[in-house]
């Protein structure tokens, strides 16, 4: 579970996140939503510490991540992140891509590393794929392949940065449907996209964000069908 408290981000004079508070409970899908540089990214990046909070408090189970004496290594073994680019290693196979952080990283050895990679690729369906390429791959392969290396460490929970926002529309539906395959299997997920389809399916909360603050939330058929905010509202109008 993560709760957030009273985040603020700020970047020099710019204000990012104005006092941001919500949870994210065991098993829950979360989508946030808003426009453009309303602090999306930067509300994920928070969440595991790859931007520090300029205030307010991040608890990851229970764990209070903004206190200076964690262990940020250990704690982000426990965080699954997908960006928007996939970020693989271009020189290594599908295979290695897959395996090099569970050996460097959880200290796994080849066979066991090898076992769980083959596991995390079946997941994502892309099981005749290990010992591609990533240029070998479609965008979507590519990012399905990210997907199966953030899952081969075990995380408690995924952040997912528009996963799909730089694939192929045709490519988009297979990457939705791993993301939704993960969701089934009770997977916590926090998730910035711009597929309201996937959010108003899947989510079992939306997160609508403007300006650095949340200007409303609650359930898929609260935010996207009857919002109460005039900002959701033209959010809406622009992108459904
Ligand atoms: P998008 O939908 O375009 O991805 P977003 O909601 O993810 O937008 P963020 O990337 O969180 O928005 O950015 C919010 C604001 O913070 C923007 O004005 C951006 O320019 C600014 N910002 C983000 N990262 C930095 C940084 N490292 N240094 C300075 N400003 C930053
Ligand atoms: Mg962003």
């Amino acid at each position: 579970a993560i709760e957030i408290r009273a985040l603020h981000k700020s970047f020099g004079d710019l204000q990012v996140l104005r006092g941001i508070d919500f949870a994210v409970d065991t098993g829950e899908v979360v989508c946030v939503i808003g426009p453009s540089g309303s602090g999306k990214s930067t509300l994920l990046r928070c969440t595991n510490l790859l931007e520090e909070p300029t205030q307010g408090h991040v608890l990851i189970a229970g764990t209070d991540i903004t206190d200076p004496d964690v262990d940020i290594d250990r704690l982000r073994r426990r965080i699954g992140m997908v960006f928007q680019q996939f970020n693989l290693f271009a020189h290594l196979s599908v295979l290695d891509n897959l395996t090099i952080a569970q050996r460097r990283v959880l200290g796994r050895d080849k066979a066991e590393a090898v076992q769980v990679a083959r596991q995390n690729l079946v997941r994502v369906g892309l099981a005749d794929k290990e010992d591609s390429y990533p240029a070998q791959l479609s965008g979507g392969q590519q990012q399905r392949v990210a997907i199966a290396r953030a899952l081969s460490m075990g995380p408690e929970l995924m952040l997912f940065d528009e996963p799909t926002s730089a694939l192929d529309p045709e490519l988009v539906g297979d990457v939705l449907a791993v993301m939704r395959g993960l969701a089934d299997d009770g997977m916590t997920m926090m998730v910035v996209t711009h597929e309201m389809g996937f959010a108003r399916e899947v989510a079992d909360r939306v997160v609508f964000m403007d300006d650095g603050v949340i200007v409303e939330q609650g359930t898929p058929g609260e935010v996207l069908s009857n919002p109460q905010h005039p900002r959701t509202r033209e959010f809406l109008a622009r992108v459904l």
